[in-house]
């Protein structure tokens, strides 16, 4: 696996002193959030956001709820996406609830842009986009922003942290890009 990786672009101790620093950032605004903290969802982006979900909520001391969702917009061994596409069925029960989507990546924003239309169907009470990273895209800005990013990178296909090609390299610790002929 290591001969594959062509780039380290985020170290493992840039992401967790990031976490931690995104992390303290949320608690600050959840515990501003009056009314009873129960009503707080967190829902990361299957598989991508596995990761950086797990290191983030274990930073949040509060009743929260964890509801995972699936968008497909990467099949198989393609890096550009198809468009994103609910891949799970939603939680129902939205209504009055904080949620907070957790990604790994902003790229055209489409994945961002079809959750959160459909949460907002719902009435929650606010919704807010949590990303690791956000790429500064050469085609133009994302159709749908993040409230909280992590780093910004450079238009490149990465993987790592959660981050795969072809369902590989999701354990690899840092934010990585590959060797051409790895891909
Ligand atoms: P968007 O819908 O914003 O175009 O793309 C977001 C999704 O595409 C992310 O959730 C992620 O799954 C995937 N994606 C976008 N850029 C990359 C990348 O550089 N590497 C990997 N592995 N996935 C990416
Ligand atoms: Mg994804």
């Amino acid at each position: 696996m290591l001969r594959d990786i062509a780039n380290v672009l985020i170290s493992e101790e840039r992401i967790r002193d990031r976490v931690h620093a995104i992390g303290a950032d949320l608690a600050g605004e959840f515990s501003r959030i009056e009314e009873d903290e129960s009503s707080l969802v967190l829902m990361p982006v299957m598989t991508g956001a596995m990761v950086f979900a797990a290191d983030l909520i274990r930073q949040l001391p509060f009743k929260l709820k964890l509801e995972l969702v699936a968008v497909s917009s990467y099949p198989g061994k393609s890096m550009a996406s198809k468009g994103a596409m609910m891949a799970s069925d939603l939680p129902k029960d939205l209504e009055g609830k904080h949620v907070l989507i957790i990604d790994d990546i902003l790229d055209s924003g489409s994945t961002i842009a079809v959750l959160k239309s459909l949460i907002e169907e719902q009435n929650p009470a606010s919704v807010k986009v949590c990303v690791l990273l956000e790429k500064i895209r050469k085609d133009g800005p994302p159709i749908a922003k993040a409230d909280y990013v992590g780093f910004e990178i450079p238009d490149e296909f990465v993987v790592g942290y959660g981050l795969d090609y072809d369902g590989y390299y999701r354990n690899h610790p840092e934010i990585v890009t590959l060797h051409e002929d790895a891909l």
